[in-house]
């Protein structure tokens, strides 16, 4: 008889749009053995091969059955940093959920009959959090004989991946990141009810007791530069910047009041507790009619986040995702749509803004925007948005947020002339090492190759990491 996949227990829309806690609860023991008695345990695993990190799946799937969650724990952690962080933000249906052999060929995305590897991992991740297991040094600290000293540049998941990876080693590590808080994306991003800040603070925390410090409100580029990192005794960086710089549309209207990019309206809101306002410092205008323009993660978060604030200000509820393509292309997790349509976010597909219009007092009224069909593949592989000519028309709106994408923040690149960097504003790399053009400078996360993923950038940050080790402890 064909197992059914088990589902994943989550609170109900109408309960979780009060407030930002988690949505998602997670696998029982029970659910978990379940789902991985369904995995077909196959001579050639697939799903391996769709892991940016390689995590050994069959294995960990494997020990969940035998009931074995530490090593399962120990199993994932050789490749993977930060299983409850993944297991809970991995766009899985693109990557290992797409390559397991149960999920339907042909799909843009993985089919439901795919192991739910994701909801494993994260069942494992937090038992691993719960029990306190934590990986050990692998050489003891070898700092005080070889005196490596690495600087991080940046506290997303390639700069704490990076510094975990390095720490283990026996190698001092300094981590500075501009803002006053640690984690990049995953602290002021990514909203708690994806992501619960404990589980973030309990993978800091582990980074501390290994040894790594943190340095914040430090801008290498602005308080100090590259060089004067190296004239500080570092013997190489690691730059994990990000892509924290967000487009915009171009349109006529766009610097109206109440048009926000993405990042300062999820910044607002995760990291300055702008919902907590007139008690938290930050303000955010919430409106009756919310517009968040753009198709990926960040346009669900940031609408979902809109929603929840129409919702604890007594507001009614209207907020809408218009998007120029359809919910096919949306590159946004299958899961985060569903959230979001479940909890009444409207969709406006084929939609492209073309200006926006205020009041006498400069605040945003209107989007004025054109009907699309689709047309040929353009170079992203998607069918391109075709505007029709003639259908025109205005929706209302008192707030916008603009979720189209992000690119290189160029503080550092700016005053670093010998950094190379490609025409978007990313460091170009060895994609072996990740070395830069600049001799003991690596780098890994979004600022090469722009906006990527979690999973994505704790991979190119372990390769940095082991490209160090190799330079220095392995001489
Ligand atoms: C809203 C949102 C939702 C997302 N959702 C998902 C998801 O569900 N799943 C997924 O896999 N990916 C998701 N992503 C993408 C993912 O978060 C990124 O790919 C990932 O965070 C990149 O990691 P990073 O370490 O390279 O950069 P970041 O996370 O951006 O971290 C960079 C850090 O460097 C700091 N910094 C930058 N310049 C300097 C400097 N000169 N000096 C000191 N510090 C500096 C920044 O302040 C920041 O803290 C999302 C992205 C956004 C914006
Ligand atoms: S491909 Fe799917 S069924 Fe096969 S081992 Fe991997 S998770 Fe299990």
């Amino acid at each position: 008889m064909k197992k059914i996949p088990v589902e994943i227990s989550q609170i109900n829309a109408k309960e979780r749009i009060n407030n930002f806690g988690e949505v998602v609860l997670g696998y029982t023991e029970k659910e978990a053995e379940e789902e991985a008695l369904r995995c077909l345990q196959c001579k050639n695993p697939s799903c391996i091969s769709g892991c940016p990190v390689g995590i050994d799946i069959k294995k960990f799937i494997f020990q969940i059955t035998q009931k074995d969650y530490r090593g399962a724990y120990f199993t994932i952690r050789q490749k993977n940093n930060f299983p409850s962080i993944c297991g809970r933000v991995c766009p899985a249906e693109y990557q290992c959920r797409k390559s397991c052999i149960l999920t339907k060929k042909g799909l843009p995305f993985a089919s439901d009959e795919a192991i739910n590897i994701h909801f494993l991992e994260r069942f494992i991740g937090d038992y691993g959090i719960k029990n306190n297991l934590e990986v050990s040094q692998n050489k003891g600290n070898r700092f005080s004989v070889s005196g490596i000293k690495v600087a991080v540049v940046g506290s997303g998941p390639a700069g704490l991946c990076c510094a975990g990876e390095l720490a283990r080693e026996g190698i001092k590590v300094v981590v500075f990141e501009g803002l006053h808080k640690l984690g990049g994306v995953l602290r002021y991003g990514i909203p708690a009810f994806r992501l619960p800040r404990d589980i973030l603070d309990f993978e800091i925390n582990y980074l501390e007791k290994l040894g790594v410090e943190f340095v914040l409100n430090c801008i290498i580029g602005k308080t100090k530069t590259l060089e004067e990192l190296f004239k500080e005794g570092f013997s190489a960086v690691f730059l994990g910047l990000g892509a924290g710089t967000p487009s915009f549309l171009g349109i006529p209207g766009e610097n109206l009041c109440n048009i926000y990019s993405a990042n300062e309206f999820l910044t607002r809101l995760n990291l300055m507790s702008a919902y907590e306002f007139p008690q938290a410092h930050t303000p955010i205008n919430v409106g009756r009619h919310m517009l968040v323009i753009g198709g990926g993660n960040t346009a669900m978060d940031a609408a979902r986040a809109a929603l929840r604030l129409q919702r604890i200000n007594g507001l009614p509820l209207d907020t809408t995702i218009v998007y120029r393509r359809t919910e096919v292309e949306m590159p946004a997790r299958r899961l985060e749509i569903e959230h979001a349509r479940q909890e009444g976010i409207k969709f406006e597909f084929l939609v492209k803004p073309t200006a926006f219009l205020g009041d006498e007092a400069g605040k945003v009224k209107k989007m004025v925007a054109l009907r699309c069909k689709l047309g040929e593949p353009d170079a992203s592989g998607r069918p391109r948005p075709i505007e029709i000519e003639g259908s025109d028309f205005q929706i209302d709106a008192d707030v916008v947020i603009v979720a189209i994408g992000l690119k290189a923040n160029r503080i550092l690149t700016d005053v670093t002339p010998d950094l190379k960097i490609d025409k978007y504003g990313d460091v170009m790399v060895d994609k072996q090492t990740q070395e830069t053009s600049i001799k003991n400078v690596f780098a890994g996360g979004d600022i090469v190759g722009g906006e990527g993923t979690v999973i994505e950038a704790m991979g190119m940050a372990k390769r940095a990491a082991q490209a160090i080790v190799e330079r220095f402890l392995k001489q």
